[in-house]
């Protein structure tokens, strides 16, 4: 088990900051509707929840 990070989709604002901090490249913005997470990608490393004006991101415990 580990985190992964998860968006409160329909709060997003798309505004893209957590697209810039993560390391890994595992957020992305289609249509710039709203921030998706790559779980395969993520190594659950919080930056993005940090970054996030709107705090809608969170760690959550999911499969490795
Ligand atoms: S927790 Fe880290 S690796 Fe995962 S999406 Fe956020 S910034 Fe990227
Ligand atoms: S930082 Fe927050 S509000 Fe901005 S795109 Fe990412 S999840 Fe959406």
């Amino acid at each position: 088990m580990r985190n992964k990070a998860r968006v409160s989709a329909e709060d997003c604002a798309a505004c893209g900051c957590c697209v810039k901090v993560c390391p890994r490249a595992a957020i992305t913005v289609p249509h710039g509707v709203c921030a998706v997470v790559d779980a395969d990608r993520c190594v659950g490393c919080g930056k993005c929840v940090r970054e996030c004006p709107a705090s809608i991101i969170s760690l959550e415990a999911a499969e490795a």
